[in-house]
């Protein structure tokens, strides 16, 4: 899977891009993530940009699938991070039982259990909204009420999205 990084130079609007292998660029810790390029604009030398930003080469969802191999590295290292403060949301589209089987391996660490955990609480409110099978629904409603104890470990919730879930699986 690739990503097209590209940016625009605060001074003499130059646009700049480059074509990235997702593994060297996963995570925000990566030399290549997209916020941490800091070259200086090749037209002008300046280095303050007006915008960084980064897309996925292809639109098709189900080319965007991150490899397994960088989602174990993801659970088993709370450093590592997708997106600044906001990895609950970066598996949202993943099927339930993909994302129940990285929260029950015993190499997952503690906080990115309850990371993913969240995103099954953000999942269950968006196919509430967008009015999904119910058997799938039900299917989501069923994982959260086997793993009580870890939506306790979550840190924060939006209050709708706590007030839903409650409905669903009872105070937590
Ligand atoms: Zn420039």
């Amino acid at each position: 899977m690739q990503k097209k990084q590209s940016k625009e130079c605060a001074k003499c609007h130059h646009k700049t891009e480059r074509i990235l292998d997702f593994k060297d660029c996963a995570f925000t810790t990566d030399k290549l993530y997209f916020l941490n390029w800091r070259d200086a604009c090749p037209k002008c030398g300046h280095d303050d940009f007006l915008s960084i930003g980064e897309q996925y080469m292809t639109n098709d969802p189900n080319e965007m699938i991150i490899p397994e191999s960088i989602v174990f590295r993801w659970l088993e290292n709370d450093k590592l991070e997708f997106t600044p403060q906001s990895d609950d949301i970066e598996f949202k589209f993943y099927k339930t039982t993909q994302i129940v089987s990285w929260i029950d391996r015993p190499e997952t660490t503690d906080f990115k259990k309850s990371v993913l955990m969240t995103t099954l609480c953000l999942k269950l409110e968006d196919m509430v909204y967008y009015e999904e099978d119910k058997k799938d629904i039900e299917e989501l409603v069923q994982a959260l009420k086997r793993r009580k104890e870890l939506l306790k470990s979550i840190g924060y919730l939006d209050t709708s999205t706590e007030e839903l879930v409650t409905g669903f699986v009872g105070e937590f």
